[in-house]
């Protein structure tokens, strides 16, 4: 017989109930998944249950980071604010040839404060060269010693980096190679690796499989196809980014004519724009590519603190839920908004909505914990399983203790939880039926050990990553060339609160 746990009392929060003031509930749990919901529950249903007293706590579903990268957490607080296509000078390197030890202590990490923040699951769209079965060990190996849910895709793509930006024929071949001028393989040789993977590690308990090409600028036809069937053979979600900065929607228009300048007409010719597949960031998406990912039930990720700390824009939100695109929200890096963090992600949401339109209303914190719970699994193809509190769902859920400040005065669960809410009052979280933080302990793993491990490893990891930024110093004007060109650049779309004139 599986194991019960009896969250007795706490105020459950239902999506379809009153997201102001929800009920107090008793949530049995038995194994890994949620098996009753009810105000009280007879004795002998709950008979042998540990029991976890919840009274006084909000009982939320945990909330589902649709786009983040472990590659680069040790990054977090490194930058200031950077336009894109120069972070990525530095982020990029995260990706390649790290030690076995630094890429358990980075998912660790990452994982972690996203364990931490409520963070039940995360889509590790991870950049991890060289593709190889120690590699992959060594990440799903530390998801699972924590016990964080994962989504996992390592990217894929078969043309080099320095093929997302534009006018690279500006950057000298040496400020090229920096930005990356080789790719993994070919488009066979990579998907065949995925597949060896899924086969080797299939997925199962707190492992979930996806496909993630890089962005379709990086991706030819054929990978594009590939990913296509990899994802269909394995029934997989599909994760790219797309259009996240104008730079990027510069290359659609001039170097994608064939598909009237639009990546998702690109994507579209190679099978891939389906219910699969979702696209990260979508800040400069046209109206019509977004009817026809709506029409296609393809998704938008939302990563806006990520948009705004690098330079990229103001995702057109409204636009977006009328079209009737599905959404979920992300993160992002964590050198490039610092903080995986949903709710701030859910308080952005409102937030750059309502200076998207003077207009009152609509009123969207009960949509921004709907996108960020239900809206992130049904990215991952996990919806009826993950999202919500309801019998039959895995057991991901997240206490939140009501005596925090956050809650003085309680006025409304929905509310206070998005724009009142830091994480700060989290101190339980519990993931596929397994209590993996209890009254603020981290149950799993020993994390002053992994503390002192991190501060060990940073003592090498500083100095050598400092050199590199150092390093690449002489690109920054080659770039700066390249971006302002990018802006110079008329385009149909304004995703962006531009001083009165550009400076170039
Ligand atoms: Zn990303």
């Amino acid at each position: 017989m599986s194991t019960k746990l009896l969250l007795r009392g706490g105020l459950v929060y239902d999506h379809d109930g009153d997201v102001h003031k929800p009920a107090a509930a008793d949530i049995l749990i038995e194994g890994s998944t949620i098996a009753a919901v009810a105000p009280s529950l007879p004795p002998e249903r709950t008979a042998g249950a540990r029991v976890l007293d919840a009274r006084d706590h909000i009982v939320m579903p945990g909330l589902i980071n649709a786009h983040y990268h472990s590659h680069d957490t040790l990054c977090r607080g490194m930058f200031e604010e950077l336009p894109l296509e120069f972070w990525l000078l530095y982020t990029l390197p995260m990706g390649g040839n790290r030690s076995k030890t630094e890429v358990r202590l980075r998912t660790l990490v990452g994982a972690l404060e996203a364990m931490r923040c409520g963070i039940t699951t995360l889509q590790d769209m991870l950049g991890l060269i060289p593709f190889s079965d120690d590699n992959i060990d060594t990440v799903l190996d530390a998801y699972a010693e924590i016990g964080q849910r994962v989504v996992f895709s390592p990217m894929v793509s078969d043309i080099p980096a320095i093929g997302m930006v534009r006018h690279r024929d500006l950057l000298p071949p040496d400020i090229q190679e920096m930005i990356g001028t080789r790719t993994l393989g070919s488009a066979s040789e990579q998907i065949a690796f995925l597949d060896s993977q899924i086969k080797r590690r299939p997925a199962g308990g707190t492992l979930h499989w996806a496909c993630a090409p890089f962005a379709p600028q990086r991706a030819t036809p054929e990978l594009l196809a590939m990913c296509t069937d990899f994802a269909e053979r394995h029934d997989l979600a599909i994760y790219t980014h797309v259009y996240e900065t104008r730079g990027q929607a510069v290359l659609a228009r001039e170097a994608y004519r064939d598909h009237d300048g639009s990546f998702i007409k690109y994507m579209k010719s190679c099978g891939m724009l389906n219910r699969r597949l979702n696209i990260a960031h979508s800040v400069w998406l046209a109206r019509e590519e977004m009817d026809m990912m709506a029409a296609a039930d393809a998704g938008a990720v939302l990563n806006h603190n990520s948009n705004l700390k690098l330079k990229s824009g103001i995702a057109p939100i409204l636009d977006i839920r009328e079209s009737g695109m599905r959404v979920g929200l992300g993160c992002d890096n964590c050198s490039g908004s610092d903080v995986q963090n949903m709710f701030q992600s859910m308080k952005a949401y409102c937030m750059l909505a309502a200076v998207s339109d003077p207009a009152p209303g609509p009123h969207l914190a009960h949509e921004a914990l709907r996108n960020a719970t239900l809206g992130s699994a049904r990215s991952a193809l996990l919806d009826g399983q993950l999202g919500a509190i309801k019998p039959g769902y895995k057991a991901d859920l997240v206490l939140l203790d009501m005596k925090d400040t956050a809650y003085l005065p309680y006025n409304s669960a929905a509310r206070q939880l998005v724009y009142t809410e830091t994480g700060r009052s989290i101190d339980s979280v519990i993931i596929d039926g397994r209590v993996v933080i209890e009254n603020r302990k981290v149950m799993t793993i020993d994390e002053d050990a992994l503390r002192a491990e991190v501060t060990e490893l940073m003592k090498s990891f500083v100095p050598e990553y400092e050199a590199m930024v150092k390093s690449r110093a002489v690109a920054l004007p080659f770039l700066t060339e390249a971006h302002n060109r990018v802006w110079a650049t008329p385009l149909e779309l304004h995703r962006f609160l531009t001083r009165t004139t550009y400076r170039s």
